[in-house]
């Protein structure tokens, strides 16, 4: 595509990403946050929920849903006994993933600046950041923010001396890929075992203990500030229609210089790898297959993604998503059947068995892909897997059943000459009659 200019220097929001600065406060505030918080606030609740629409915002936790339009679920006038919660999702755990990491341990008063202004605009009266168990020093670090915060009066009583009232806890997990999903974080928040909840009611109407709640994403907070200060017409600058702003992507895996990097949405993939990632190891013609999104969405070939917008249509229209933008670049030295059977266990192994098709269906798919990794199948095992992938698409409480799904249908859409290829080698045609 290559219409989208990248991004300059001076429209990074993330400006201490690779933690070169101090993450303290002092440092924070000589960056530019905190800056005037309190005339920020001053715009009004709901004009801040119309900016944050009109910028284009969308979820930077995968999903991609209106950031915006979200919060204007939530209730304007809060019931006596039923406050607003805001909840921020630092779970961060799809493979592939570690954006949020790096905001948390580098960045982290954009996150607690953001989360006093989101919080506000939703009328919530606390906000509870739910850490990743693994992130121990992220945890330390943002701790400190918010300690920070309420020693200089922005979180609290009068916050930020803006007349509101907020306050802000830090709740670690332990250890479960599932306490990301939403609900089961709000199930988790309440002190019981992190399994999902049925959708409907969305946390707008039933959230943490059962009162309203918005769960956003650490990216997703971490830029209202900047948005409100340089405006929505500017962060909508970036990217193209439905799909604006700027983007954390995280290149991993088969590229010269792995990296996380703020771009504009939209970029071309080809000028996301040369320009942050030093290009593909041993050059392009050695690219096989790229991730996009992060583990839960179907990989893309080689001779698909060169030149496709890295944003939530331009991945769709592959047969793809956006995910977290945690883009997983794999060159032909890669074993693609390995690789997705890896990530199959990866699935099964998070499975919380709540649901069938979910607690059943990732084991067995799992298995079968390991037969097919050693070629010890046939083609109906190929028919077979596909048809299951189906069955538990679509059929489960939550998403990880489509997210374990998903993988494999890309890869036999894409790649299965290369399992017919390791059936062949093994000689199992005879296997076939009998299955
Ligand atoms: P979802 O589409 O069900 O929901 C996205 C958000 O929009 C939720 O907050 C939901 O409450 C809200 N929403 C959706 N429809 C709504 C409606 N009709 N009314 C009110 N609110 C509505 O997706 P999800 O299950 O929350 O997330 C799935 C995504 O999470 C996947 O695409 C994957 O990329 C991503 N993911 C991210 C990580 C990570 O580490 N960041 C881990 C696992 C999965
Ligand atoms: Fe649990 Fe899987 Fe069902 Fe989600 S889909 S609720 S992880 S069993």
């Amino acid at each position: 595509m290559g219409s989208v200019t990248p991004l300059s220097d001076k429209d990074r929001i993330f400006t201490n990403v690779y933690g070169y600065q101090s993450a303290d406060l002092k440092a924070a505030q000589a960056r530019g946050d905190w800056d005037k918080t309190a005339d920020l606030m001053k715009i009004g609740q709901d004009q801040i929920i119309e900016i944050i629409k009109a910028s284009g915002l969308r979820g930077r936790g995968g999903a991609g849903f209106p950031t915006g339009l979200k919060w204007s679920f939530m209730p304007r006038e809060p019931k006596p006994g039923k406050p607003n919660f805001l909840v921020i999702n630092a779970d961060e755990s799809e493979p592939g993933s570690c954006k949020d990491r790096e905001i948390l341990r580098h960045d982290p008063h954009k996150l607690v600046e953001g989360a006093l202004i989101a919080g506000f605009a939703m009328r919530a009266r606390a906000g509870y950041i739910y850490v990743r168990g693994e992130f121990i020093r992220e945890t330390q670090a943002l701790e400190k923010a918010v300690a920070e915060a309420y020693s200089a009066g922005l979180l609290g009583k009068n916050a930020a001396g803006s007349g509101y009232d907020f306050d802000l806890f830090v709740h670690r997990g332990a250890g479960a890929y599932i306490c990301g999903e939403e609900t089961a974080m709000l199930e988790s928040l309440e002190g019981k075992q992190g399994k999902p909840r049925l959708k409907p009611p969305f946390p707008a109407g039933a959230g943490l203990y059962g009162c309203p709640t918005t769960v956003n994403n650490v990216e997703s907070i971490a830029v209202v500030p900047t948005i409100l200060r340089r405006g929505a017409a500017w962060f909508a600058g970036f990217g193209r229609e439905k799909n604006e702003g700027t983007k954390l992507f995280q290149i991993s895996g088969h590229v010269n210089k792995p990296c996380v990097v703020e771009e504009s949405m939209s970029i071309s993939f080809r000028e996301l790898i040369d320009i942050h990632a030093g290009g593909i190891r041993g050059g392009w013609d050695n690219l096989l297959a790229v991730i996009p999104g992060g583990s839960s969405v179907p990989l893309v070939p080689a001779a698909q993604i060169m030149d496709a917008p890295m944003d939530f249509d331009g991945l769709k229209e592959l047969g793809s998503g956006l995910g977290t933008a945690a883009v997983i670049v794999m060159d032909k030295s890669t074993d693609i059947v390995r690789a997705i059977s890896r990530i199959s266990y990866f699935y099964k192994h998070e499975s919380c068995g709540q649901c069938t098709p979910c607690r059943e269906g990732t084991g067995w798919m799992w298995r079968t892909m390991e037969r097919l990794r050693e070629g010890d199948a046939t083609s109906a095992t190929i028919d077979r897997l596909l048809d299951v992938t189906k069955q538990v698409e679509g059929h489960t409480i939550c998403a990880l059943g489509d997210a374990a799904a998903w993988p494999i249908q890309g890869l036999i859409r894409h790649f299965r000459p290369e399992l017919e290829r390791r059936i062949a080698e093994r000689g199992n045609e005879t296997l076939e009659a009998a299955e």
